[in-house]
């Protein structure tokens, strides 16, 4: 189904994720839920000077769910939430069809383009990068409220 580069991308961060765990308080938790495929991912993230200073994922689901995840666990920690929005639009983009794939651009990410003929996998894909969007927003909330 997958193109075979894309396929060993994605079984290698089901098997070997990146960053699957979760943080201790105070943090940021999000859950999102994918009931076409029955996939959970649960975001925990923790915004120190407006960047994502530690954030992991834990959860369950099919491998291109749980890959997805780890993917981008790896790819956002350390950023600007401005940045951490820009990259979700990207992938975004880059799932659905709209930029081409590069894996000189993307990285790892470029690997879920493999979904976009997909629509049922496109949501599994998509799943984790919804999940951070929704946290990102509570992040905002917070710190609004503490200034
Ligand atoms: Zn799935």
């Amino acid at each position: 189904m997958l193109d075979e580069l894309y396929q060993e991308i994605i079984l290698d961060h089901y098997r070997h994720p990146r960053g699957r765990g979760e943080l201790e308080p105070p943090k940021i938790t999000q859950e999102g839920f994918n009931p076409s495929c029955g996939d959970e991912v649960i975001i925990d993230l923790r915004v120190e000077d407006g960047r994502i200073s530690d954030i992991r994922f834990h959860g369950r689901g099919c491998s291109i769910s749980q890959a997805s995840a780890s993917m981008l666990v790896e790819a956002v920690k350390g950023k600007t939430l401005e940045e951490a929005h820009q990259l979700i639009e990207q992938t975004l983009a880059l799932v659905k069809g709209e930029v081409e794939a590069d894996y000189a651009v993307h990285g790892d990410l470029v690997a879920l383009a493999g979904v976009r003929n997909f629509p049922v996998r496109v949501k599994c894909a998509t799943l984790a990068w919804h999940t951070l969007e929704e946290a990102l927003k509570q992040a905002s909330a917070e710190a609004v409220q503490e200034t």
